[in-house]
C-alpha cells in the first residue's frame, strides 16, 4: 500500500544523522505541528532534498506519513537557509528563535502561531533586519504569548494595582508585581518596565530602542521567565551572550 503524502508548508528547526545516509529533520509545519521526518540520502551529499534540509529552510514540503517516522518526499524552497547564515548575529538570532519554538511546542502539537511567528521572524533576519536587544526581547514576548504564558505588564499580577515606578518582574507569578507583593523579582526600573510595554506590541519595523537603563534588567527578566517555565536554559542563548 502506498503511503499516504500531504502538503505543507514548514521551516526546518534541527536535524540529525539518521543511519548511513539518512538525516531525520524536524519541521515545524503550518497547519500539523512539529513533525520529524526522514531526508534519504541527504547525509550523503547528493541528494536533491538537500537543501530542503538544511537549518532554517523554509518550503512547501511533500511529506510521506510512517509509521513511526514521516519522511520528505519533495520539496520546493520558499526561502533558502544561507541568507540566514552569512551574518553571525543573524545566526544566533536565528538560532534562538527555532530554540525557542522548537522547546514551547511538543510533536504534533497543532500550532499555526508558531509557524507565523518563526516565518516572520526568519524572514525580518534574512532581509537583513538588526537582531539586536529590541528583536530579541519582542520575539521572547512573542514566543511567551503564543504558548499561553503572555506576561502581565499592565498592573501588578498579584494585587492588580498599578504599577509604580519601582515594578518587579517575576516569573513564577508571570509578569510584574509592584514592590509589596514581588520582593523577590527582577527590578526592572520605570523605563524597563515602559519598553516591555511598547514591545509587546510593536512590529518588527518599528521596534522600540532600548532605553538607557533597565534594557540588561528586561533581558535577565525574560529569559528566566522563558527557563522558569522550560526548566532548562537555551543552548543557543550561549552564542548571544558572546555576540
Ligand atoms: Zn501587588
Amino acid at each position: 500500500m502506498a503511503a499516504a503524502l500531504y502538503k505543507t508548508e514548514a521551516i526546518v528547526l534541527r536535524g540529525y544523522p539518521f543511519g548511513e545516509a539518512d538525516r531525520v529533520i524536524v519541521l515545524q509545519t503550518a497547519e500539523h505541528g512539529k513533525v520529524r521526518d526522514v531526508a534519504k540520502g541527504v547525509s550523503r551529499g547528493k541528494s536533491r532534498l538537500a537543501a530542503a534540509a538544511q537549518l532554517f529552510t523554509h518550503g512547501s514540503y511533500l511529506l510521506w506519513q510512517g509509521r513511526e517516522l514521516d519522511g520528505i518526499s519533495q520539496a520546493d524552497i520558499v526561502r533558502q537557509s544561507h541568507l540566514l547564515t552569512a551574518d553571525l548575529g543573524a545566526l544566533a538570532a536565528a538560532s534562538y528563535a527555532v530554540e525557542l519554538v522548537d522547546s514551547f511546542w511538543e510533536d504534533r502539537q497543532e500550532a499555526p502561531e508558531a509557524f507565523a511567528l518563526l516565518r516572520e521572524n526568519l524572514d525580518w533576519l534574512s532581509a537583513g533586519g538588526p537582531p539586536g536587544a529590541p528583536f530579541l526581547r519582542r520575539l521572547e514576548l512573542q514566543v511567551l504569548a503564543a504558548a499561553g504564558f503572555a506576561p502581565e505588564l499592565e498592573a501588578c499580577v498579584q494585587c492588580g494595582r498599578a504599577l509604580a515606578a519601582e515594578a518587579r518582574y517575576v516569573p513564577s507569578r508571570g509578569g510584574l508585581c509592584c514592590p509589596a507583593c514581588g520582593g523577590e523579582g527582577r527590578p526592572v526600573g520605570p523605563a524597563g518596565a515602559a519598553w516591555l510595554r511598547a514591545l509587546a506590541g510593536a512590529d518588527l519595523d518599528r521596534l522600540p530602542p532600548p532605553p538607557g537603563q533597565g534594557a540588561a534588567d528586561v533581558a535577565a527578566a525574560l529569559y528566566s521567565h522563558v527557563t522558569y517555565i522550560l526548566g532548562h536554559p537555551l543552548r543557543s542563548r550561549g552564542m548571544l551572550e558572546i555576540l
